[in-house]
């Protein structure tokens, strides 16, 4: 387990209030006179919940703490400290303008806290962290151009894209390709949330109607040979979560998760861990599992570091610096 946690790693898919550290949560709750012992689990310390309701639940009660700049400093910060002990050298980070409210200065004050707890991480610890802005689709297609424009209106080295998450079942990825397009003509790469509740069919919309660079989970690929072929001609990267997608029941158990199929068909998978205090994960965990069901040894491991750095949106300097560190492991 040691040696897997120092594997240097790269994140890709991990969403800023959804990796809040519970022990950093419960003291920032308690300094605000609230408490939310109820949503964490003392045997594990993870958060706990029952079903997809209850986890949407404790992950919006977990997020609404979140609500000065000192504490979205202090989170970015405590965020990056975590996935640096478990080897991570570079994180992507999905945050959402409709946190702040989709307010042009609540969003600008909040940007510049992240990016100050970012840079003390990474006075600490190393870790270099960019961010990707998010729409939610449930929000609708207004929402998400909202959410573009203000991620473009940053005009920050550190917004490297722009996505979407949210329920796959609401709208057409095509409502929203103005949104895409206004990010991408900015220069930000786009990433999207598919093939996680929706089935291939949602993979290859969102392909095909928004441009994207990668997807996020496209598990759901693997239903559809045709697709997976695609996917691999085109190269398209997925940022794959297994402990989520188990956690969630989007696959039955890790044994059955499509990951290694995917790898073996030529599709350029990386592993991240999305949410991972609410799916009892975290990136050493991943590999672990990925070693016991997989069989996966060292170069498995340092391979998945380099293809989510052949995949990541950061300029090109900064993948060059970080593939010194990955050559040198
Ligand atoms: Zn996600």
């Amino acid at each position: 387990m040691s040696d897997l946690r120092a594997i240097p790693k790269i994140e890709l898919h991990l969403h800023m209030e959804g990796a809040a550290p519970p022990a950093f949560a419960r003291t920032l709750a308690a300094r605000k006179g609230r408490s939310i012992d109820a949503l964490i689990d003392p045997r594990t310390g993870r958060y706990a919940w029952s079903d997809f309701s209850s986890f949407l639940a404790a992950y919006d009660a977990v997020a609404a703490l979140f609500d000065t700049p000192q504490d979205n400093r202090d989170l970015a910060e405590a965020v990056l400290r975590e996935c640096a002990a478990h080897g991570v050298i570079y994180a992507e980070i999905f945050i959402s303008p409709d946190h702040a409210g989709a307010d042009p200065v609540a969003w600008a004050e909040y940007l510049a806290a992240i990016c100050e707890g970012a840079a003390a991480a990474e006075a600490a610890c190393g870790i270099v962290a960019r961010f990707i802005p998010l729409c939610v689709r449930g929000l609708g297609p207004e929402a998400a151009m909202r959410a573009a424009r203000l991620a473009v209106a940053a005009e920050d080295p550190r917004i490297v894209g722009f996505g979407m998450a949210g329920d796959e079942r609401m709208f057409d990825p095509a409502d929203f390709a103005p949104a895409f397009a206004l990010a991408r003509e900015a220069g930000l790469k786009l990433t999207a949330h598919a093939g996680e509740f929706g089935g291939a069919d949602s993979v290859r919309r969102a392909l095909d109607a928004l441009g994207l660079d990668r997807v996020d989970h496209g598990v759901r690929a693997v239903e559809d040979p045709d697709l997976v072929a695609r996917l691999a001609r085109e190269g398209v990267p997925l940022a794959v979560c297994p402990g989520s997608n188990v956690a969630l029941g989007v696959v039955p158990d890790w044994a059955a998760h499509p990951i290694d199929a995917l790898r073996r068909a030529g599709v350029r998978v990386t592993v991240s861990t999305d949410d991972p205090p609410f799916f009892d994960t975290d990136m050493t965990r991943e590999h672990e599992m990925l070693s016991r069901h997989f069989g996966y040894g060292p170069d498995d491991h340092l391979a998945l570091a380099r293809a989510a750095l052949d995949a990541a949106f950061c300029a090109p300097d900064l993948k060059r610096r970080l593939g010194a560190r990955l050559a040198a492991a």
